[in-house]
Formats: structure tokens, C-alpha cells, sequence
């Protein structure tokens, strides 16, 4: 990390260069890949990362101007939702583009061609959902309007070059479920710990974890995928893999915690420590082959080392952010059932919460070293009582936190109502078949009094 920090000094004492102007912004939507174009002045010093929840592509370009503010770039039909631009560090220009889920970006800048002074650097971005047709650029200021227009095709990579604009209607086909991937701790050759009467942590993982994966399926817009649902071995960071190749929005690590001191007992939730991040961040990076997949979606083929990881350590700073207030809910939940070992989320550098774009959780469900909490761990009540528990706290985290272009983003969305001039409490209530009760309690309102623009959050239904 030292090193990191240095040579990053380094880079930013460099003597500043001739501002980088951008000429024109362009933007094509294709069925599979959406690509900005920028047309510059100079040859580009940037970078071109995502950042989860919310989804974003970023796009630094160092010491550059936009020549006239964003263009009024029609959306519809790619993920893209929005696009803003602005200044940092007093010269470099950062544009932020939202996008609706999980993208993967490419980037490659092009030499200027005949007849074309401009160098051009080209993001493509796949994945995602597509956005309503109502979707636009808000320009930030006012800009001459620029169609959107095919972008040059790279020689090096061939793509269609017939831009499709389809006008998506927004519906519920277009969304989809969050992803929620469950771990049973340890399994076949590896049984984890086990109880002072002989229960072992891998049967234990593993029938929770089943409960959990049963109420989950059932839950409207979460879909469970089991990291291993046997009594066999899965490596550590293959369970990782396995989380990424289900394109999961949360991975759950089930577990049972041992001690010497058969006394202590209560749950735990363990996020990835900074730390654990930044020595994996190393480890990913060693992994050459197979480092442009799996960090985020960022794409680094053609950057360099450094870059990589203060690009990763990004990415995953984020996803540490996102995994605390996932473990958080969880942790409340868990209280509820039965005592707590610590109160607050602990952070720990274990492997399986090392996926650096997926927010990840490990659960110590209970001390199987401790005899009561060893019999309650084998009780499938119980068992079905901590299942319950996470659950509660995955619909807590995804009510807060869905990813754009989910159907409980959309019914979050719908779950919310601003205040407009002349509306009551007890109208709103009866729109929404709640009591004003009930309102004025999720809300906590302490009189009836409305103001305009207020944004109003509406319970599922009375008493929940
Ligand atoms: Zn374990």
C-alpha cells in the first residue's frame, strides 16, 4: 500500500498539461452494447470505472473541459439513466453516468483519423436494464442539442454499427429480481467446528441455510441461489466465483461460531475489515487471468498496476459501505431471536466476503461450543427462527438499498408519495388503503400538518 501511495504522489506532482477540451459528446444504443464517444482535443489521461449502489460508470478524464455542457442525449432503450458532469480538483473532469444494475464497461481511445482531428475515446457498456422511454440527459446547463449518432466503429473490435433506439414501455418485464446468494459454511471434507455432544457446523450451515433459501423464494423480487446445497467441498473463493456468476446484489455466509470457553454465546455478523480489502486487492490483481472479470465490471485491461488497485480499492470501499448496512439489518434481526454476541457489525478479512462488487455478509448464527446454544442450533425451529431473522433484514437492507432496475426498486418507488399543494393525511391514506395512523407512525409525524414536497413513505399495510 505504501508503494501505492507513493507512486500516487508521484502522479499527482506531474507538471499540468494543455486542458484536454471535449468537443462533442455522443451516445448509440445497440441491442447489446451502449457506447459514449467523446471527441477530444488531445489524447486523453482518464480512467473508466463502476461503482455499485447505486450503479454508476464513471469517467475521469484528468485536466478537461467540456467545450458547451452535457448534450440532450436521448436514453431510451439503454441502461443508461442519467448522465452528469463535474469539476474535480479544480481541473479534471469527472462525468457519472447512472446506470439501471450491474454493468460492465470497455474503454479504448482512437488516434484521429482522415478528415477527423479529433482523438476519440469510446466507452462501451453492457449489461444493465434498459431505461423508460422517458429517460434523458438533464443537461446541467443550457447546450446546443446533439443527436445521438452512430458511433465510429473501432477497427480492433467489431460491433454493430446500426444504432437500435427501441422505446422500452415501463413495466415490470423489464425488471428483475435481486439476487441473493446463500453460503453454507464449510461441507464434505470440511465440517467447520463442532459442539461439545458432536453437531457439526457444516450440517447446521447447511439446513439453515435451506430455510433461509425456502422463505426467500417466496419473498416478491428476491431470488436465492445456493453456493452449495450438499454435503460436499466448495473452496473458499470458488464460493466467491460461484456468487459472481449468479450476478448476486448480496452474499450470505451462514456459520456457527466455537470457543474454548464453553460459557460464550450470542450471533455475530462479520463485513470484510478495509484491510482484508486491501491485501486481497493484491491477490485479485495476481490473478491476471482472470482480473478484467472480476473487478466490478471495471474494465483494466489497458491499465496499469497502480491504477488497478486504486481502482479496485474503489469499488470495494463502496461494497464495504453496502455490506455494513446489509450486516447491520441483519444484526437487529437477529437480536430479536435470540442474545447477541457483539452488538455492532465486526470486520474481518475472511475470504468469502472478498468479492469486491458484491456487498457480503458472514453470519456467526450462534456458539455451537457452547452446549445450550449447540441444541438450539440443531432444533429446526430454531433454525427456522434465524432464517426468519435475515430475512427480515435482507427486506430491511434491498427496501433501502434495491438496485436500480429491480422490481422492488420500482415497488419502493411506488411505496413513496410526495406532498402537493391541497393534499391531506387522511386523503393519502385512503388512496393507499392505510390508516392515517399508520402514516403518521412511519412517518413520524407528530401533528397532521403537510408541507409540499414532503416525501411521504407508505407502508405495506397497517400494523407492518
Ligand atoms: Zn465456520
Amino acid at each position: 500500500m505504501k508503494k501505492i501511495v507513493a507512486l500516487l504522489l508521484v502522479l499527482i506532482s506531474m507538471p499540468v498539461l494543455a486542458s484536454v477540451k471535449v468537443n462533442e459528446v455522443r451516445y448509440t444504443v445497440a441491442p447489446d452494447t451502449s457506447r459514449l464517444v467523446l471527441d477530444l482535443s488531445s489524447s486523453p489521461s482518464y480512467k473508466v470505472f463502476t461503482l455499485p449502489n447505486p450503479a454508476r460508470v464513471v469517467i475521469d478524464l484528468d485536466n478537461a473541459r467540456l467545450r458547451s455542457g452535457l448534450p440532450n442525449v436521448n436514453l431510451s432503450g439503454s441502461p443508461v439513466q442519467a448522465v452528469r458532469s463535474g469539476i474535480r480538483h479544480g481541473r479534471d473532469l469527472r462525468l457519472v453516468l447512472d446506470v439501471s444494475g450491474k454493468v460492465a464497461t470497455k474503454s479504448f481511445v482512437l488516434q484521429p483519423a482522415s478528415g477527423n482531428q479529433d482523438y476519440r475515446l469510446v466507452v462501451d457498456i453492457q449489461g444493465g436494464a434498459a431505461a423508460p422511454a422517458a429517460a434523458s440527459v438533464q443537461p446541467q446547463q443550457a447546450a446546443p442539442l446533439i443527436k445521438a449518432a452512430p458511433a465510429p466503429v473501432a477497427q480492433t473490435k467489431p460491433v454493430n454499427s446500426q444504432p437500435v433506439v427501441v422505446a422500452h414501455a415501463p413495466s415490470e418485464s423489464h425488471l428483475r429480481d435481486v439476487v441473493v446468494a446463500i453460503d453454507a459454511g464449510h461441507g464434505g471434507i470440511d465440517p467447520g467446528a463442532h459442539g461439545p455432544h458432536g453437531v457439526k457446523e457444516k450440517n447446521v450451515t447447511l439446513a439453515i441455510a435451506r430455510k433461509l433459501k425456502k422463505l426467500l423464494s417466496v419473498e416478491p423480487g428476491i431470488k436465492p441461489v445456493m453456493i452449495r446445497d450438499g454435503d460436499y467441498f466448495v473452496p473458499l473463493r470458488k464460493r466467491v466465483v460461484k456468487a459472481r456468476e449468479a450476478k448476486a446484489d448480496l452474499m450470505i455466509s451462514i456459520h456457527a461460531d466455537a470457543i474454548d470457553d464453553r460459557s460464550v454465546k450470542g450471533s455475530s455478523v462479520y463485513v470484510l475489515s478495509e484491510r482484508g480489502a486491501s491485501s486481497e486487492a493484491a491477490r485479485w490483481l495476481a490473478e491476471k487471468e482472470n482480473a478484467a472479470d472480476l473487478v466490478g465490471g471495471v474494465s483494466l485491461d489497458d491499465k496499469d498496476d497502480v491504477l488497478k488497485s486504486v481502482l479496485l480499492d474503489l469499488s470495494q470501499t463502496a461494497t464495504i459501505e453496502a455490506s455494513d448496512r446489509a450486516g447491520s439489518k441483519v444484526l437487529d434481526e437477529l437480536g430479536t431471536v435470540g442474545r447477541l454476541h457483539r452488538h455492532r457489525i465486526e470486520h474481518a478479512g475472511f475470504v468469502v466476503l472478498k468479492a469486491p462488487d458484491i456487498p457480503s455478509m458472514l453470519i456467526e448464527t450462534a456458539f455451537i461450543s457452547n452446549p445450550q446454544e449447540e441444541r438450539k442450533l440443531k432444533s429446526p425451529r430454531y433454525q427456522k427462527q434465524l432464517a426468519e431473522a435475515i430475512v427480515e433484514g435482507v427486506r430491511d437492507y434491498f427496501q433501502e438499498n434495491a438496485p436500480p432496475g429491480t422490481k422492488i426498486a420500482l415497488a419502493n418507488a411506488e411505496r413513496k408519495y410526495t406532498i402537493s399543494k391541497g393534499d391531506t393525511l387522511s386523503g393519502i391514506a385512503d388512496q393507499y388503503g392505510v390508516s392515517v395512523h399508520t402514516l403518521r407512525v412511519s412517518n413520524k409525524l407528530n401533528s397532521d400538518r403537510l408541507y409540499v414536497g414532503t416525501v411521504l413513505r407508505i407502508p405495506s399495510s397497517d400494523g407492518t
